[in-house]
């Protein structure tokens, strides 16, 4: 039976974490970091370097978090650094347009071809908010569908049956979001076409949008079924209920974007949202961030039209610079790194399956391009489809798993509700670092 102790330590986090939780809620200032999902002292980074991360106490590990997505590249990578360093010297923000900005937006619309115009902002969480909002300015209604067990950041009416740190901490909704704030949310099961062709002829013509993960990472990697026996895949069928009754289609790519492919999910599946939300790679590991879409739509955003957004730090010159030199750099070579960070998630997955098959731990492991997650527990056939499902995982099992590789030396994202992510830089002393580590964590979970 898995059973987790927590005999190795990390005296300098813990009391830089006492010290947190004196002057910060919980001792963390976004609530997974805290470990509260497995428990024991949450590591305190001092430096990062290619895909290993030294904590306060001098200890190395090989990261498989990459700041939740971001460090596609590894950390420190000299190009971005140097990037950034340019920046910083030519004046960190000026409040007026600066040429990067538009270099970005300009990635952005090249390579994504849903994308018309896009505007920065410096969180996923606001992107979703302002795209939510445009979307209710474009169509002049106010329901929004989403979808159990996705999460678009703390956004009030996003926040019924989120994932990630929601699903983690096992809260349903949060206190502080008003009836009136999440009155308009439906929450449907995910990858559920009936379900949101019923609540389309329940509430016809109220829909302002369809907001979902493009392939959720935030209840552990649950893709959106593919098309089968004539039924259109779950999203091209989202795509087409939206068209049909006049409401929007928004894909949150925050996680997914740059990340899953070289063009995120649409690059995969290929289906067309109205608009798309975009974070975490994009901004190099800087705080940057963006919705996009069709153009006609996008008109409607002050100053050109009357929805309001904005932002003091939106289209920061360091952030841009960050994530311009993160994409050219991830596009260099028709998108080299892209082939190696799939290559990276391949042998992890791999390795892990070997040595959970080794020691019986029944488990599936899914994936979403380069993305990737382990749930613990017997899921059939069908996999994990939903968040109902994920709910199921032997959370136990990844608990005593997370700590067993994390003595060892490798980082792991301390929860069964969040994606695994490699990098570029995860070369095959950090992936045999990993494979080290395997068998005795297996044998923790078995
Ligand atoms: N949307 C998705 C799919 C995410 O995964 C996240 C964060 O994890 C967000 C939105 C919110 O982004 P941020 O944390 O930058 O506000």
């Amino acid at each position: 039976m898995a059973f987790v102790t927590y005999s190795y330590s990390a005296p300098v986090s813990q009391s830089l974490f006492d010290r947190a939780a004196a002057v910060t809620p919980g001792g963390v200032n976004s609530p997974v970091r805290a470990f509260r999902g497995v428990g024991g002292t949450p590591r305190f980074m001092v430096s990062g370097s290619g895909p290993y991360l030294t904590d306060a106490d001098g200890r190395e590990y090989v990261d498989l978090v990459c700041s939740w997505g971001p460090m596609i590249l590894g950390h420190a990578h000299p190009e971005v650094t140097d990037a950034v360093r340019r920046a910083v010297e030519r004046g960190t923000s000026f409040g007026t347009p600066v040429e990067d900005e538009v270099a970005l937006a300009e990635e952005i619309v090249h390579r994504i071809d849903p994308v018309e115009q896009v505007r920065l902002v410096s969180s996923g969480t606001e992107a979703t908010m302002s795209a939510i909002r445009l979307a209710r300015g474009f169509t002049g209604r106010s329901k929004v569908v989403k979808f159990a067990g996705c999460y678009h950041g703390h956004v009030d009416a996003l926040l019924a049956s989120a994932g990630s740190g929601v699903a983690t901490l096992g809260l349903p909704d949060t206190p502080g979001v008003t009836g009136a704030q999440a009155g308009d949310t439906i929450v449907l099961p995910y990858n559920d076409l009936d379900a949101v062709r019923e609540a389309f002829a329940a509430y016809p013509r109220e829909i302002a949008c369809v907001i979902t993960e493009a392939s959720p990472g935030n209840m552990g990697i649950v893709p959106p079924l593919p098309a089968a026996d004539g039924r259109p895949s779950f999203n091209q069928g989202l795509k087409d209920l939206c068209r049909a009754d006049g409401a929007l289609f928004i894909s949150d790519e925050v996680m997914t974007g740059f990340r899953a492919g070289p063009r995120g999910w649409y690059g995969i599946d290929g289906v067309t949202p109205d608009l798309m939300t975009f974070g975490k790679v994009m901004g190099g590991g800087f705080p940057a961030a963006a919705f996009g879409g069709r153009k006609d739509v996008m008109d409607h955003l002050a100053p050109a039209g009357p929805v309001y957004q904005a932002g003091t730090l939106s289209g920061n010159p360091v952030a841009t610079a960050a994530g311009l030199a993160q994409l050219r750099l991830l596009a260099a070579d028709d998108f080299a790194a892209h082939a190696v960070v799939d290559a990276a998630s391949r042998q992890v997955r791999q390795l892990a399956t070997e040595a959970l098959n080794k020691e019986g731990v029944a488990h599936t492991v899914q994936t979403a391009g380069s993305m990737f997650s382990v749930f613990f527990g017997d899921f059939g056939h069908a996999g994990v489809t939903d968040y109902a499902a994920a709910r199921r995982q032997e959370s136990f099992r990844f608990t005593a798993f997370f700590h067993s590789m994390l003595a060892q030396g490798v980082y792991l994202p301390p929860s069964g509700f969040e994606a695994w992510f490699v990098s570029a830089a995860h070369d095959e002393r950090a992936l045999e670092r990993i494979a080290d580590a395997l068998p005795a964590a297996a044998r923790a979970a078995a």
